[in-house]
Parts: C-alpha cells; structure tokens; sequence
C-alpha cells in the first residue's frame, strides 16, 4: 500500500497545487473502498488495493495534465465519481491515482427550448435537479442514488433508474459526453460511438469531463400505491400496462418481506435519549406494493385504465399519504441495512415476463429474509435489486454471500443477466454488455490505452477472483443449502459494550453504514475541505480500520472526530437514519474524557475561564450582568417560575442580545426571573470539546441554582443554550438517576405567539431586504423554524427573502469548532452561507445565535461581502420602538482576541513565542543541564544529539521549567496578545498557568518537534 513515488507526487502537486494532491495512508484508503462489502475469506483474491495517491482536478486542464503524467510515466489512474457503485469500478489497484471528480459539479448550461443540459462530471442528481427546477425543468429520469451519484458515474457505471419505464437508461438520454482519452487528448462523443465506447465502460476509456443529457418539463406528479397478493398478479398488472402502452412515467415495487423487515426499523435515527419529533408511519400490508408515476397533465389518459388494470389483477390501491410516503422513501433502498448491520447483495435484470418465474424460483431457493426491490424499464426489462440482511462479523456472512450467486444464476436460467461488470463481474460482461460491445470496446481500448493505464482490470481481465466467482457459479446447486443455512448471529450484539476501544453503539453504526455517501457532500466538515476522511462515511470507515486494528487514533484522526460542527445535516441525510452526529459526540467523550487524548488547546483556556469565572470569554463573573439596563432591572427578579438564562456570550459580548430579549420578553408579560452573576456557561463548549467532566460540573452548578431560584421554565436566548437544558441536562440526570422537571424554550417560541395575539406589537419598519439563518441547533436539533420567521413576518412593510437553503436544509455557520479547530476553513464555510444570503439579494442576514452572529460577522469581513449581520431580538425590538445599539464592532474586538489566541495555541506559533523566553528556560534547566548543554556546544555533533534526546528528555523537565518562567511567558504572550480587555487582562497571570498545565501531557508531544530546533539554535548561536 505504498504511496506513488516522490517524483510522481511531485509532479501531481505541480499539476494540481498542494491542497488538491493527498499521498498520507488514511486518505489514500477511504479512496479505495465503494459501497460494495466482500466477504473476509474473498476480499484477499480481489484485485485492487489501496490508492498511491489522490487528486482532485479544479479543471478539465488538469485531468489531462493527470492523464498525460500517467502515460508518461507509466502510472495507473482510476477516474472517481462519488463512489456510489458496488461493483468494484472505482477500486484502485495498489498503488494507482484516483481521480476524483467530485469536485467538479456546475451545471454548466440549460436549454430550456430544446430541452437539454450540460454539467460537469460530477454534478450531483439531486443539485441538477434543484438548479434546473428553477427553470421549470425536470430531469428525465435519476438513479435512486439521487442525492449522492454523479452525471458521469451513471454514464460510466449504466443501469435503469426512476423514469427507466418511460426514458430507458441513461445512455439513451445522453447527448453528448466530453472525455479525457488516455492519451491526454479531448474528445466529445455522440450517437452510437458514445454508448459503445463511453457508456457502461466504468472509466476504462477515458474520463468524462461533461455529460450533456435530455430532460423535461417540469410539471406535478400523480403517485399511486398499489397491493397485489402475490408476484404473478403484479407481473400480469406489469405486462397490462405496457401492453396498454399507458403513458406512465416510472413503475418500482417492493416484496413483502421488504414491508415486513422494515417494521422493524426505529423510527428516529436512533439515539436512545433523542427528543421525538413528528414522524408519520404508514400501516403497509405485506404484500408486492408497486409504485406507479406519472405527471399530472396525463391522469386522463391513464386513470381510468390503470384502475381496470388494477383491479382486473386483483390489487388494492393504498391511500394517497401511504404513497406519498413510499414515493419519499425511494432514496432508501438501503434502509434495512441498519438492522443488519451488513446486507448481501445482488442485482439483475430479467425479462419483464419471466419475473414473476423468477420470483417464484428466488422463493423457492433463497431460504434467508430476501428484500427485493424492481425497477421496471423500457423494453420490458426488470431490474431486480435484492438484498439479504446479514453480518459481516460472522463467519456465516462469507457463506450466504455464495447466494448472490444463485440469484444470478436464477435471472439467466429466465433470460436475463447480472447487472453491471465492474471488477466481480468482468465473466459476465458479455451477457451484461453484448458480444458485439465487449469487442468493441477492447479494440478502442487496444487502441486509445495499450499501456492500459486507465482503470485497469475493470469490464475485461480475468484472475482469481474470476475464478472464485466461476467455481462458486458452477458448484452453485451444492453450496446454495449451506449458503442458506448460513444464517446471521440471532442479536445485534451487546451494544452497550466497547469493541476494540469503539463504544458498542457506535461500532454497529460503522458496521451499518452503508457508504451511499448521501451524508458527504452536504457535511460541513466535509465541504470546507473536500476530502473523504472529514465525512461521515469516512469518519465511519475510518473507526472501521481501528477496530480491525489497521489503524490508531493518533493527533490526525482525533481532531477530525472533533472538528465536526454538530450541525445535524448528516442525520437528516443518512438514508438508514444512523445518529451519526450523536455518534461522534459519544467519540468525543471516548477519546477526551475517557482516554484523555486532549481536546483543541483553545478549550482549555476556555475550560480555565470557566472554572474560576464560569464564563468562557475571560470576563469576571462580577460583570455578568452588565448587560441589564437600569429601567428594566426592577423587572427581573432573583426568583420566579419563569427564568431567563443570557448564556455567556449575550452576557458579555454581544449584549445587545440580552437586553433585547429582556425587554421583548417583559412587554409581552412574563415575569423573570434570573441567577444573575450565578449564572454559569450552559456547558455547551466542553460536551463538544469533550471535557465531560466540567460539563457534569456545570450541569450540577446551574441546576442547583435554577432549583433555589424556584425556575420551572427555562428561556434562553441562544439555542445551544436551550438545546444543553432541553436534552444534553435532561440526559445526564438521567443517566445520574436524578429528576428532571424543567421545561424549555427559546424566547422565539414565546414572543412569537406574544405578537401573534397581540400582546406585543411592531410599528417600526426595517430598511433593506433581510433574509434568516437557520441556526443549527435552533432547527435541526430542535425543530424550532417558524416562530423566528413569524417575529419577522411581523415586522411591518419587511422585505424578507429566503436563502437557497433553509429550515432543515439550512447550511451550518460553520462555527465553533471549525473556528477553534481550524480556523482558516471557517471563513470558507461562513462564505458558503453568506454567498446564498447575496444571491438572495438580502442586505441584512438576521440570526438568533449569538456564536452563529460571531461566525458570520468574522467571515463577513473575511470575505469582504459587505451584508449587515444581526440579532433577531434587537431587529424586532427596534420595530418595537427601542433603540439598541447592535454590536458588530465589539464582537469582532472581543472575537479578535481569541482569534490570536487560537492562532498562538497552534504548536508551530507557541514555539515561537517560546523562543523569546529561551534565555529563561535555560537559567531555569534542572542543575547541570545548563552546563552540560553549553558543553555539548563544545563536542562535534554534541548538538544533534541533544536535539535527538530532547524529545524524551523535554517532557520530564518542561513543568518545572515552565513554572518557573510562568511570569515571563505571560509577559510574553501579553506582547503578543496586545492590550487586552481588562478583565481578560486581570484574569490572564491565572488562565494561562492552569491552562498550560491541563494542556501539557497531550500538548507538549505536539509543541517538542518545533520548539526543539529552534531551542538547540539558540544554544548554538546565543549562548
Ligand atoms: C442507495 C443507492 C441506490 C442506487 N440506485 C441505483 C439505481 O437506481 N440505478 C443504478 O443504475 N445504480 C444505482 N446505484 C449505484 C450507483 O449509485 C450508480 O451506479 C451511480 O451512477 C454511480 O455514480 P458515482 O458518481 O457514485 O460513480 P462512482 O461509483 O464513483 O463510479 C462508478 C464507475 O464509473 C466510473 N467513473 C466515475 N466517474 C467517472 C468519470 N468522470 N469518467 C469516467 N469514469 C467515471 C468509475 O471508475 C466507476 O467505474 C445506487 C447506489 C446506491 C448506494
Ligand atoms: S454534524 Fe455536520 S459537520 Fe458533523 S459530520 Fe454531521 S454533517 Fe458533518
Ligand atoms: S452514514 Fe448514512 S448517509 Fe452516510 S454513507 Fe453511511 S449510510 Fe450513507
């Protein structure tokens, strides 16, 4: 699994730019898996192994410049999509560069009038949808993998999707294609040349760049739900339909074991303390339910008959909101693999009159559950997906693989073929492609690719896999009963207990996940870097590799389970509805409170601030209440039912929050009351960071506060804040086996209503127009979406707009952690949500999170956009008639100071700054060493070997020496730092010693290989 060589990489990074070229080991490997899950006795006899390296091209320039660099020196490229695949197309073999063009995804033109569009390689179904629905088109037809696969994957790949019936495969709607040949050179294909040398090639001729393809009018659809008793009745419904040539856009259906299986599913994503939310479950019959589409504008032509056929075949037709339900469901094919967790595959297409045989025949041979979906496509072709729901843990899983086989082999015996060729099945690819297809293809290979560089061993070649495959085809009758009784452990295991270091929930999970990849490129963490190891299948994938014990959480991956922003979007995505964000929480308090590996520096000056003042902005508690105004101070009480909770930032920063909401809350006629200078930080920063304990210690302070207080209701202003009290509090009294009577709520849900039933009213207009943010954990982790519209709505004459993404689709600020873990990637992510707020035409961006305001004004200026951020509160008490200042300026002084001080934290900077106290360190040496180093100076080579023993010896000396140089660091860092706010200033000769001395067993290792060259320098040259 070795890494190309360096003149290659070299030459890669030349071509690409550094930030577009990956060689390091984990990288390379989440670069060499698809969705498909060989059997452990099986996968040592597949051909691939792990990627070189990885490259993702900006433009079609580069991938030339790849391909020529590839033929040049010989080396192997494997072109990438979003790897939905399965059948091994995208797998590198050892050592090969996959080119991964997933980052090159516009939808270049739309041609209304002629109905056609062209996109980059990579453009995702359901983006290309969404772009040309503004246009009022709609796309033709879209593999179920929608949210995830790519234009060019499905030309490569091939194969039926919805609106197959009407449409046929892609290939039949695809124009044209522009395609790197292997030799560097671009080539644009149309009509017969592009479906026999480009489509179902899986990348072995070229790479396409642009794929220009037919869609259609957009226009509303008719869903319809239909029970038929047994496979015969829907094949014969099937065959009426086409017979009758009705105009029906898509036809799929389900067996009934699919309906009877997915009643086991849960209904959330899982998370045993997870708050309900609405969720509607159709009552399904286990039954053949076929789904049928068709636009509206054709009801006439079809309703009438369709009900005949319906009935003449016996069928039931569901209710509307059951389809409508199902019609959703249809990117979710692979849902049952959550109650897996592994599922063994199989795919075929069979003639549309030889499927209800077929059926009867996998009945009467498949002697484990067997999920089935079909896909009904032009021409009478069924594409027939199914599933075994399995586990790979066991042993059992390598037998019951053999029974993809044997449905396989069923499909033949009745006309019809495997699906795809890909890498497993290049023995079937004369049956899947034609004869006539295979030779030419191996010819215009021969021609364009004799050193065959280009996805090599996909579609043709034959090794022991082959033979694998072939033996167990032939020898299929005598290993079918074993396969059969080849059955899954009977439990999912004990959940609750560790695996190889792994919570047990969370290594199921990994298990469960099915790579479909619908969770990597809406991820947050993912789009601000690009790179598969920061998405939820690679973080997946990754804890994968652990548990097998190929790899360890070393600094790398440790920060990659923390960077995460907990926007949620992952969980909305994820087809098995995996709690995947709730996942990497668990993983934080594993690897940092359990393991203490050590959070992001930045927390423990946090964690510092908050132990002494219990606040994480440096202010003194004593100020906490600044933010009160004389007028309304009589109003705010020391007890009372109803207590409003500021949280630190509104407190100390952005203060113009708190008093907003104060006075919106008084006016609407709550009495409140409030711990004042009691008031600790909700706790939210260390349950992220991981520092659990602190977290607990919180809990206890602010509960037993509120509880003195006489607080039933709890309002907050920022929504971390009530997201920490509603279930992250409630959570942990649970687990501590404690009560927990407090009810919850943001002050939107109260004011909302207040405007509503006119106890508060808004006279003043806003000027400009204002469009909403969505904060994460105000919405997809609470639901709470309407009563912040509704307070703007309220607002008299608004000019309010939208953002391209909102509510539960709303895009993350891409704060707190992103800002203190990597802080030069949350301005890219800011710029990506404040972009739409610019192409939305708004001038003002209102918020109702304090830390999502910071975030925004920071990348607001960053990214020169020149938009108004502000505060929901302040907004609509203005148009209330109140005048208070908003506080952009002071937040970015404030945020300006941990700014500096997460850059100084970085290990590189901190070095720096060291060596303006290496004088001091070195008078404050352990006796002797000082000595013994100005004599080292003295030896030839004395100094290098300092250098080498400095790593072990640094450790054992550094508390004592930094100690004792403790005063003149923090002179040092106050030179820095600059003049600091005052309280920060008064409180700093206290932070900076505990935080340094929490920092240290996980810091210094990080800090030593560069503080020590510099130090033996200065030995060198100043002493
Ligand atoms: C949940 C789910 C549902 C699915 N439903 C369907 C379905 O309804 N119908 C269906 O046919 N398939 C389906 N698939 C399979 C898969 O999604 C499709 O084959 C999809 O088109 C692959 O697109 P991709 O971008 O992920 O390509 P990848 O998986 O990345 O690549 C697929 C093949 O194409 C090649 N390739 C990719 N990009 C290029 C390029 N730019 N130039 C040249 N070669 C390239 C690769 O080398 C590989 O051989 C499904 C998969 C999942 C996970
Ligand atoms: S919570 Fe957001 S950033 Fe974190 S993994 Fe999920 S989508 Fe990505
Ligand atoms: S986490 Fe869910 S959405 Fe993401 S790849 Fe896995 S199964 Fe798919």
């Amino acid at each position: 699994m070795a890494a190309v060589s360096s003149s290659v990489e070299h030459s890669l990074r030349e071509i690409c730019g550094d930030e577009r070229v990956r060689t390091d080991r984990r990288e390379r490997k989440m670069y060499s898996v698809d969705i498909g899950a060989m059997p452990s006795l099986v996968k040592p006899f597949v051909p691939a192994g792990v990627a070189g390296a990885v490259v993702r091209p900006r433009d079609e320039a580069q991938v030339v410049a790849v391909a020529k660099l590839a033929q040049d020196r010989g080396v192997e490229i494997v072109p990438r999509g979003w790897a939905t695949s399965g059948y091994g197309g995208v797998l590198p073999k050892d050592g090969a560069v996959v080119v991964d063009m997933s980052d090159r995804q516009r939808v270049l033109s739309i041609d209304a009038e002629n109905l056609t569009v062209r996109a980059e390689a990579g453009a995702i179904w359901e983006n290309v949808d969404r772009e040309i629905g503004m246009r009022g088109l709609a796309l033709r037809m879209y593999p179920s993998s929608y949210p995830s696969s790519s234009v060019a994957g499905w030309l490569a790949q091939g194969g039926s999707g919805f609106g197959s019936y009407e449409y046929g495969t892609f290939k039949d709607n695809v124009v044209s294609a522009r395609v790197v040949l292997p030799t560097g050179v671009v080539k644009e294909f149309s009509g017969s040349e592009l479906r026999d040398l480009v489509a179902d090639a899986e990348g072995i001729t070229g790479i396409i760049t642009e794929v220009e393809f037919r869609v259609r009018r957009r226009e509303p659809e008719v869903h319809r739900l239909v029970a038929f008793s047994d496979a015969g009745s829907l094949g014969s419904a099937l065959s009426a339909i086409s017979g009758g040539a009705l105009p029906v856009w898509s036809i799929t259906f389900l067996n009934p074991e699919s309906t009877r299986l997915k009643k086991k599913l849960p209904h959330h994503h899982g998370h045993p303390y997870e708050m309900e939310h609405e969720h509607f479950e159709p009552s399904l019959p286990e039954a053949f339910l076929a789904v049928i589409a068709y636009p509206e504008s054709r009801r006439e032509a079809i309703d009438a008959e369709l009900d005949k056929v319906i009935s003449a075949n016996g069928g039931t037709e569901l209710d509307a909101e059951s389809a409508e339900h199902e019609w959703e469901q249809r990117f979710a094919p692979m849902r049952l693999k959550r109650i897996g967790p592994s599922i063994v595959p199989t795919e075929v297409v069979v003639p549309l009159a030889q499927m209800p045989a077929v059926l009867g025949e996998i009945d009467d041979k498949i002697k484990q559950p067997f999920i089935l979906e079909g896909m009904v496509g032009k021409g009478d072709n069924v594409v027939l997906l199914g599933f075994i729901p399995h586990d790979e843990r066991s042993f059992a899983f390598n037998l019951a693989f053999a029974l993809s086989l044997s449905v396989i082999k069923i499909a033949k015996a009745h006309g019809g073929a495997a699906y795809s060729t890909g890498l497993y099945f290049r023995r079937e690819a004369t049956s899947v492609l034609g004869a006539e297809k295979v030779a030419g293809l191996l010819r215009y290979k021969t021609e364009v690719d004799p050193a065959g560089i280009m996805n090599p061993g996909k579609v043709f070649g034959s090794g022991l896999i082959d033979v694998i495959m072939g033996t167990a085809n032939a020898f299929e009758p005598l290993v079918r009963p074993i396969a059969n009784a080849a059955k899954p452990p009977s439990s999912m295991g004990d959940l609750s207990k560790d695996v190889n270091g792994i919570p047990g929930d969370v290594a199921f999970m990994a298990y469960a996940c099915a790579r479909c990849g619908y969770c990597v490129p809406t991820c947050e963490q993912f789009s601000g870097r690009g790179w598969e190891s920061q998405s939820p299948r690679g973080k997946y994938a990754y804890i994968r590799e652990v548990m097998a014990g190929r790899e360890t959480w070393d600094r790398k991956a440790i920060d990659t389970m923390l960077v995460c922003t907990t926007c949620e979007v992952c969980n909305t995505r994820c087809q098995l509805q995996l709690p995947i964000e709730h996942n990497w929480m668990e993983m934080r308090g594993k690897l940092i409170n359990e393991e203490k590996r050590g959070t992001f520096p930045p927390f423990e000056m946090m964690a510092a601030s908050l132990r002494g003042e219990r606040d994480i902005w440096a202010g003194k508690a004593e100020h906490r209440t600044d933010w009160i105004p004389e007028d309304i101070k009589p109003l705010i009480k020391d007890e009372g039912p109803i207590m409003y909770f500021a949280g630190c930032t509104a407190s100390f920063v952005e203060k113009d929050i708190a008093e907003a909401t104060a006075r919106l809350l008084t006016d609407a006629g709550y009495e409140l009351s409030y711990m004042g200078e009691e008031e600790g930080c909700c706790g939210i920063p260390m349950k992220v960071s991981g520092k659990w304990d602190l977290f607990e210690e919180i809990y206890v302070h602010n509960t037993t506060e509120a509880r003195k207080r006489g607080a039933k209701t709890i309002v907050t202003s920022c929504p971390a804040c009530s997201l920490v009290w509603k279930e992250l509090y409630a959570n942990l009294a649970r687990e501590r086996g404690e009560e927990y009577e407090f009810e919850v709520k943001h002050y939107s849900e109260l004011i909302a209503p207040a405007l509503a039933d006119g106890r508060l009213e808004l006279k003043k207009p806003i000027e400009g127009r204002v469009t909403f943010h969505d904060s994460c954990h105000a919405g997809r982790a609470q639901g709470i979406y309407e009563p912040p519209r509704d307070m703007l709505k309220a607002i008299p004459g608004i000019d309010y707009v939208e953002m391209e993404h909102s509510r539960e689709e709303g895009l993350c600020c891409g704060s707190v952690l992103t800002l203190v873990g990597e802080i030069e990637v949350a301005p890219v992510l800011g710029g990506h949500r404040l972009q739409e707020a610019v192409d939305a035409g708004a001038e003002t961006v209102v918020a109702l999170c304090p830390c999502c305001q910071v975030q925004l004004r920071d990348s607001n200026i960053k990214n020169e956009l020149g938009l108004k951020i502000d505060d929901l509160s302040r907004v609509v008490a203005e148009a209330a008639g109140y005048d208070i200042p908003e506080t952009t300026e002071y937040s970015m002084y404030m945020w300006g100071f941990f700014d500096k001080f997460i850059i100084l934290m970085e290990p590189a900077n901190m070095a720096q700054l060291m060596t303006k106290i290496f004088p001091q360190m070195m008078d404050n040496m352990p006796a002797g060493m000082k000595p013994m180093m100005l004599a080292m100076k003295a030896v030839p080579g004395g100094l290098s070997m300092m250098e080498k023993m400095m790593p072990a010896m640094f450790p054992m000396m550094a508390p004592g020496i930094l100690n004792k140089v403790m005063p003149d660091m923090i002179v040092a860092v106050e030179e820095y730092i600059g003049e600091m706010p005052e309280d920060m200033a008064a409180l700093m000769p206290d932070l900076l010693p505990k935080t340094m001395d929490s920092l240290m067993p996980t810091y210094l290792p990080q800090l030593i290989p560069h503080l020590t060259p510099k130090f033996i320098d200065y030995v060198r040259n100043d002493t």
